[in-house]
Parts: C-alpha cells; sequence; structure tokens
C-alpha cells in the first residue's frame, strides 16, 4: 500500500495555497484511509452527519483539488468517477455483483513487457502506463 498520510495530504493542500478548512480536513481525513475508491456522492453521504450544512460541491471541489496536486486520482468505472489515494501504479478488482473496487499490486517488473506488447499492438499511440482490471465476484458476494 501507498497511501498518502491525512497529514501528508494536509501539507500538500497548504503547499497548493489551499485553505484548510474543518471541512476539507474531514474530507481528507476520509479519503486517506479509504481504500475502498468512494465516489464523491459516498463522501458526502458519510459526512453529512457530521457536517450537515455542507454542500456536495464541497466534496466535488475538495476532490478536484486533491488530484489537481496529485493526492488521489480518479477512476473512471462503471459510470462514476471513483477517488483513489493510492497515487502508486496498481491495478484493481472490480465485484461484477456489488462493485467493491479492491486494490491489486501491479508487477513492476511485468510492466515493462505489458507496455512493449501493447505498443506492438497499438501503433501510433504512445503507452505511458498499463493498467488492469480484473472482474469476478468478491467474497461477500460470492456467499449470498
Ligand atoms: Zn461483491
Ligand atoms: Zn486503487
Amino acid at each position: 500500500m501507498n497511501l498518502n498520510a491525512a497529514s501528508e495530504i494536509v501539507d500538500a493542500l497548504r503547499a497548493a495555497g489551499l485553505k484548510v478548512t474543518p471541512q476539507r480536513l474531514a474530507i481528507v481525513d476520509c479519503i486517506a484511509h479509504d481504500e475502498t475508491h468512494p465516489t464523491a456522492q459516498e463522501l458526502y453521504e458519510r459526512l453529512q452527519p457530521r457536517f450537515p450544512t455542507m454542500a456536495v460541491a464541497t466534496v466535488y471541489n475538495t476532490l478536484d483539488a486533491l488530484t489537481g496536486i496529485g493526492c488521489c486520482r480518479q477512476l473512471h468505472m462503471g459510470g462514476s468517477t471513483r477517488f483513489d489515494p493510492n497515487v502508486a501504479p496498481h491495478d484493481h478488482a472490480v465485484c461484477e455483483r456489488c462493485g467493491t473496487i479492491r486494490d491489486v499490486a501491479s508487477s513492476a517488473l511485468e510492466a515493462p513487457a505489458a507496455i512493449a506488447l501493447t505498443r506492438a499492438a497499438v501503433p501510433d499511440f504512445a503507452v505511458q502506463r498499463v493498467e488492469r482490471i480484473y472482474r469476478g465476484v468478491c467474497a461477500r458476494c460470492a456467499t449470498t
């Protein structure tokens, strides 16, 4: 795992000249410890009890800012944008039933070979990285 610690993210926000409000701090705290790749809407609903007056736009803006300064990545999967605090190269395993996304460590050794293969298969396209999505059924869904 290569999650950014909440304190590092806060430092990066400050360095980018962004004000660290209690709401932003709570969003950072939520995402820094979250390996479930939540959507902005999910984070909003999670923080709603603590910040009843917070606008959903605040969540979107903060996540955009975090993405802009490289503290999280946006994943476009299944029609929704999910946020990933793990900015190191890695793959994802997606449950076809409940949509849960988990991190899968990608093999650093394998990556150059995959890039070379893709370069050969897709001419006139500069491949920079390869990210795999493994699709299947998670343990929880398999037992229900
Ligand atoms: Zn599942
Ligand atoms: Zn991830």
